[in-house]
């Protein structure tokens, strides 16, 4: 009896730590039956709402009459295509009584619960408004830099191309090379910069695609003899048959150069990267092959991530902002293609994005 009564007050004790943990770090659990989309939860739940009291019931509609509109079917065609061991992750904007808008960040996983038949979803919900805000001050100011950045480079390539020009007339070798050198270096800050800029766009639902005719065998071909004026690494069309498509020429040679550009800098110690373009159906697969440093299986989900870079030695000696890869992934998102990859470490990544032929 008194064992009983000793644990029972442990118990209480822990119980009340953690909802005391919770409430300070804007957290709470919560847990959705799958079958009725009933939801249990911890105190502080339904103060992340708004509420002074809890309210005596909570389900999926609950969070839905509480969400702004555009994340309403989000979240009801996550939960309803959740199944056994499956993660869950979902941040939507709720609308509180007040008229205070809030972030919230629903995370869980799901479990087989009591009877064979029942699924239930068990995770936390958190405040992410200071988050956001903090992220959105971020992304404003690396967009007004990048902008602020970009016009003076652009006249500072001009002028080196004028003298680069003169400088070879007057056959002045040694000049005409320190130049080249600069102008080079100034087209690599160039696109650095214009990583910079779509990658703000791309968050703003602002990058806006072409839809044209192309040979994509033609864009493959000057895409890489673009690229290969800037290594010493030697390019090698494998298989590049005629195929004529529709879409954005421009972005999808985008995408090919960010891979060109990574089997380059990530190969350091080969020279050989090996494009194959071939046709499936409706489908145009396109794939670059290196034979470098590869990229661990436990990084490989990530690496599509914005700002997301392997934190290998060779990474940190190799210049980036770790945005190629996410601007790539979500260019051929609105292509409605896809891109993904094997790679094994120390023996080099095959990476591969297709895209339909648009016809
Ligand atoms: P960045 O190259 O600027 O870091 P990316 O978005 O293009 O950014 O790539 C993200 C990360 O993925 C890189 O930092 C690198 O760790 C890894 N990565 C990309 N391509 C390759 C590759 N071909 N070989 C090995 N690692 C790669």
């Amino acid at each position: 009896m008194l064992d009983d009564i000793t644990w029972r007050k442990d118990y209480e004790q822990s119980e009340k730590r953690l909802n005391i943990a919770l409430q300070y770090s804007k957290t709470a659990v919560w847990e959705m039956n799958l079958n009725t989309h009933n939801v249990i939860r911890s105190d502080s739940h339904d103060s992340l709402f708004g509420y002074g009291h809890p309210l005596d019931s909570w389900n999926l509609e609950s969070y839905t009459a509480h969400l702004l509109p555009e994340f309403r079917t989000h979240l009801e065609n996550a939960i309803r295509n959740l199944s056994i061991g499956d993660f869950f992750d979902f941040q939507g904007k709720i609308l509180l009584k007040s008229g205070e808008i809030k972030w919230i960040h629903l995370q869980g996983k799901t479990e087989q619960a009591g009877g064979e038949e029942t699924k239930k979803l068990l995770g936390t919900i958190k405040d992410i408004t200071k988050e956001k805000i903090a992220e959105r001050h971020k992304d404003e100011f690396i967009s007004t830099v990048s902008h602020e950045l970009k016009t003076p480079l652009t006249s500072i390539k001009a002028q080196a191309q004028i003298l680069e020009r003169r400088f070879s007339a007057m056959d002045d070798k040694v000049t005409t090379l320190m130049l080249k050198r600069i102008i080079l270096q100034i087209d690599r800050l160039n696109i650095l910069i214009k990583d910079l800029l779509d990658a703000g766009r791309l968050d703003e639902q602002k990058l806006f695609l072409r839809k044209e005719d192309f040979m994509f065998n033609k864009m493959v071909e000057e895409t890489v003899a673009e690229i290969q004026r800037t290594t010493t690494h030697q390019l090698i069309i494998r298989q590049n048959p005629i195929i004529y498509c529709m879409g954005d020429r421009e972005r999808t040679s985008q995408v090919l150069s960010n891979l060109l550009t990574n089997a380059i800098k990530y190969s350091p110690s080969k020279n050989k990267v090996i494009i194959t373009t071939e046709e499936k159906e409706d489908q145009i697969i396109c794939s670059v092959e290196d034979f470098g440093i590869g990229i661990a299986a436990d990084k490989q989900p990530y690496i599509f991530e914005r700002f997301y870079r392997a934190s290998g030695m060779q990474e940190r000696v190799i210049s980036g902002f770790g945005l190629g890869l996410y601007i790539s992934f979500e260019i051929i998102k609105r292509l409605e293609g896809k891109i993904w990859l094997t790679s094994t470490p120390g023996k080099g990544s095959v990476f591969y994005f297709s895209i339909s032929k648009g016809k």
